[in-house]
């Protein structure tokens, strides 16, 4: 394809008519260094769509008329850059061409105040809005599919998703973790502007916030006066450090797990900021649902595609349940209940087929626990107090540094309720039973007819959504997606991006 530089406003839209294809878009103020190529490399790598750059230096967005005039220009430079590292089109708007005097369809936002009354926006009035007002332009000049932005400007990442939603935009904001120079500060064109005293300041206060990182690692605290104390020391001029939650910027509570710290210092005429996110244990994902949802494949492909652990808790009830009636124990009966449980090993284990071996006992029993005879007892053992409790506690031990996926029925209310991103997966009864009967895997689908097979997922759900102890039901803060009419791929690929909007792409470096 022909690399084009396009500077008219009108000249968008023939090109976009003539691309035949959709389009990542990369915005940009210019002055181009690592981190922009790494938002336009991964823009290159992640699909086919062509990759749109643009260069405009945003009048509205600067609260200060020297740091404008200031910002660094190096406009040959940034078309050679970008062309090299993947991108097919480069778009350099004048400010009349964003900006039309007197032109009637410019919509000047506001930012939304509980995002753009924290952190930066305390300091620098009006900035948010004037970044809402050109994204929001653009967006609707270039109608990309994926909106490429760093997490470094955590914040304004946070008020563009929110105007993606606000405004229903049909675009996928991807974000890409804060690329870092040399010397471990964050890149970025105004570092050009820092003196070698002022870059070895920056320096220090980057390296603290990584040390605070490193030690709450540790022991799961943060003491911001102690970080103030040493920046203060060295002379730092602090514009703020606050710890906070990382998507409604409020006070970070105990129970988040992950949480962000994050400043501002000024350094001579140079304002830079910094941030690290701070993470109690890896993240969890919670995927509840009644029979035949598609729970297990699609966790499966889940836990594959994000390299997480994959927990089938429906595989602990039905072994206890295999054992139960292997050896013909009356559950009934609270003492044997007992005894089973106090000797009781379920384990799962990675077969040479990269698949999960439930074994019990140190007996692999895989096939046996899909068979009819264990699905029609599973929800009358799996509403035993004792049962339970003790399979929520193994669960847990499993879950207990995070990293997981897991899926059940009571994942997102009661084993896990402070997992970051929760899914209740449901479809149709005839979809469910479908489903399930051609299941090659499950021995169900080869003994029991069609009908039979709707009527027995049918008690089985009103079973478990109706017993005294954590019955099968959607969390609050649980998203639903019904799969009727969407296939496995799909339904993952909306989880992912689901999942990415949670977690800082950050947090999965070490
Ligand atoms: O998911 P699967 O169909 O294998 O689950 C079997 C049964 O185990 C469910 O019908 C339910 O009774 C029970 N279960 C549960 N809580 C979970 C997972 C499964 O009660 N977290």
């Amino acid at each position: 394809m022909k690399k084009v530089i396009i500077r008219k406003t009108e000249e968008i839209e023939n090109w976009r008519r003539n691309i035949n294809s959709e389009i990542n878009f990369i915005p940009t103020m210019g002055n181009l260094h690592n981190g922009h190529i790494k938002l336009i490399s991964t823009a290159k790598n992640d699909n086919s769509n062509v990759n749109l750059v643009s260069i405009f230096i945003n009048p509205l967005q600067f609260d200060n008329k020297l740091d404008l005039e200031n910002y660094p220009k190096t406009i040959d430079n940034d078309i050679k850059i970008s062309f090299s590292n993947g991108a097919d089109a480069i778009f350099i708007p004048s400010n009349e061409d964003i900006y039309p005097p007197n032109n009637k369809n410019i919509k000047f936002l506001k930012a939304p105040i509980e995002l753009s009354s924290a952190l930066c926006g305390l300091n620098r009035i009006g900035h948010f809005d004037g970044v809402c007002t050109v994204v929001y332009r653009l967006l609707n000049l270039i109608k990309p599919k994926n909106l490429y932005l760093g997490e470094k400007d955590w914040q304004q990442l946070l008020i563009l998703k929110n105007l993606v939603l606000r405004k229903k935009l049909n675009v996928a904001i991807k974000s890409i973790p804060t690329q870092r120079d040399f010397d471990g500060i964050p890149l970025s064109s105004r570092n050009l502007h820092l003196s070698k005293k002022e870059r070895k300041l920056i320096k220090f206060f980057s390296s603290e916030l990584l040390e605070a990182k490193k030690n709450f690692h540790q022991d799961k605290k943060i003491n911001l006066n102690e970080i103030i104390k040493k920046l203060s020391a060295k002379k730092i001029s602090i514009e703020y450090l606050e710890h906070l939650h990382p998507h409604t910027l409020q006070k970070a509570r105990l129970e988040d797990n992950i949480s962000l710290l994050a400043g501002a210092i000024r350094c001579g005429e140079t304002r830079l900021i910094d941030h690290v996110f701070l993470m109690k244990r890896r993240p969890i994902i919670a995927i509840d649902g009644p029979a035949g949802s598609g729970k297990s494949t699609v966790t499966k492909l889940l836990a594959k595609k994000l390299k997480l652990l994959y927990l089938d808790t429906g595989a602990m009830y039905r072994a206890l349940s295999w054992l139960m009636m292997k050896e013909s124990i009356d559950y009934t009966k609270e003492e044997k209940l007992e005894n089973i449980l106090k000797d009781i090993s379920i384990v799962f284990k990675s077969n040479t087929n990269s698949h999960q071996d439930v074994y019990v006992n140190n007996y692999c029993v895989t096939e046996e626990i899909r068979s009819q005879k264990v699905s029609s007892i599973v929800s009358k053992i799996s509403s035993i107090k004792e049962v339970r409790k003790f399979l929520v506690e193994e669960q847990r031990k499993i879950g207990e540094s995070g990293g997981l996926v897991a899926e059940g029925r009571d994942i997102g209310t009661t084993v896990f309720p402070h997992a970051e991103l929760k899914i209740f997966l449901t479809a149709s009864i005839d979809e469910r039973a479908k489903r399930r009967k051609s299941d090659k895997n499950s021995k169900e689908s080869q003994e029991i007819d069609l009908h039979t097979l709707k009527e027995l997922i049918k008690k089985r759900d009103f079973e478990d959504s109706n017993r005294k102890i954590s019955p099968l039901t959607k969390a609050n803060d649980a998203l639903e997606i019904i799969t009727d009419g969407y296939s496995v791929d799909e339904v993952v690929d909306k989880i992912i991006e689901l999942y990415d909007d949670k977690i800082p792409k950050e947090t999965e470096i070490k």
